[in-house]
């Protein structure tokens, strides 16, 4: 009776995908790098704003041989806007070590790929059945609330426990013949049909069979605990400017934003610059008057997954360079516009610069 429940729904699924599939790229090939970067940028992303981002990594880097060679900053510049940028930094690393331990070559395994750093159980899962054809299932937002609701599962997938729960039934249910036709399927499904909030249940091909609609608990499914509120964050950046030039540093190791450039950066507890603090660690090597430090008119709103921040901006003109030992400390470098144009950079700089005519071609 099982099984036949499960090829039931699997076959459903299909079916359903047949009719239903949206046309993507990703979908008409079988190169695992591809797959691979689909799978990198859409993690955490909508399809119609990881699209374009794809199209633009598969133009610039055409094999993995392309992207591993890549400078680091170019890699980052050409994910700038899509936020969370440890996983460009990550898939960056990850094609250089395709690159000098497998030749350039995926592994063709889920037991493999997973070793590779960036790699997470649901990527390997993704390139070794929608590439190599491998009978594994995949597990992602959209999986786990399908299942949830179809087979009545009260566990709360935010619980890191709960994964394997789903992993076993989800393991149960992928053919073996079509384990990447069935992955893509069930994907879709909870994408565009099994939404969230008000999934399409009146024309759904699953009605009989699923325990949330046949329980009335289809809003009460997948239970999922609620995260943390979010950090809130303050930054005051410092805008060094000297002849049109503008100083800024590259963000270090561990930083939220690593890799990327922005300016001298002053944190407070509050939305308010506590002015004279700032003057203090300014002191000994920037001419900045008490007074000087007006905000740009508009302030920032920036958030993440644990952490809110907003943003201000102060603009200071110099009339001479920074000297030595504050470029020394404070790690920043003076760029003309066009350098920074192609600096990797947080969206809200980005935003800043636009705004302040500072950049005009972004
Ligand atoms: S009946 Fe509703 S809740 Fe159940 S699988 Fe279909 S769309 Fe999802």
């Amino acid at each position: 009776m099982e099984e036949t429940t499960h090829s039931y729904f699997g076959q459903t699924l299909i079916t359903w995908y047949g009719r239903h599939k949206r046309a993507l790229p990703w979908r008409d090939t079988e190169n695992p790098y591809f797959i691979w970067l689909s799978e990198v940028i859409l993690q955490q992303t909508r399809v119609a704003q990881g699209l374009p981002y794809y199209q633009r990594f598969v133009e610039t880097y055409p094999t993995v041989q392309d992207l591993a060679a890549a400078p680091q900053d170019e890699v980052l510049r050409l994910w700038q806007g899509l936020g969370y940028y440890s996983r460009a930094r990550n898939m960056h690393h990850t094609a250089q070590l395709v690159v000098a331990q497998y030749g350039g070559i995926f592994p063709d395994n889920y037991a493999e790929l997973i070793k590779l750093k960036g790699v997470g159980s649901y990527t390997a899962a993704a390139i070794a059945s929608f590439a190599f054809k491998e009978q594994v299932a995949v597990l992602d937002g959209n999986v786990f609330r399908v299942l949830a609701r179809v087979f009545g599962i009260t566990d709360d997938i935010a619980a890191p426990a709960s994964r394997k729960v789903f992993q076993k039934l989800a393991d149960t249910l992928v053919p073996a013949d079509e384990p990447d036709t069935f992955n893509q399927a069930i994907m879709e499904f909870g994408a565009i049909q099994c939404i969230p909030v008000m999934p399409d249940c009146m024309f759904c091909p699953l009605q009989q069979t699923c325990f949330a609609f046949n329980h009335g608990m289809v809003q009460e499914l997948p239970v999922k605990s609620k995260a943390k509120a979010a950090r809130p964050r303050f930054f005051h950046y410092v805008v060094f400017e000297l002849n049109n030039s503008f100083y800024l540093r590259k963000r270090l190791e561990g930083d939220i934003w690593q890799g990327l450039y922005d300016f001298y950066l002053y944190e407070s507890d509050n939305k308010i610059l506590p002015e004279a603090q700032l003057l203090l660690e300014l002191q000994s090597g920037v001419p900045v008057q008490q007074g000087q430090l007006q905000p740009y008119v508009k302030a920032y709103k920036h958030i993440l997954s644990h952490q809110k921040i907003t943003a201000h901006f102060y603009r200071i003109k110099l009339q001479e360079p920074l000297k030595n030992e504050v470029l020394k400390e404070t790690r920043l470098a003076l760029y003309n516009v066009e350098e920074i144009e192609s600096l990797p950079k947080p969206v809200l700089i980005s935003s800043y610069l636009k705004d302040a005519k500072i950049l005009v071609s972004l």
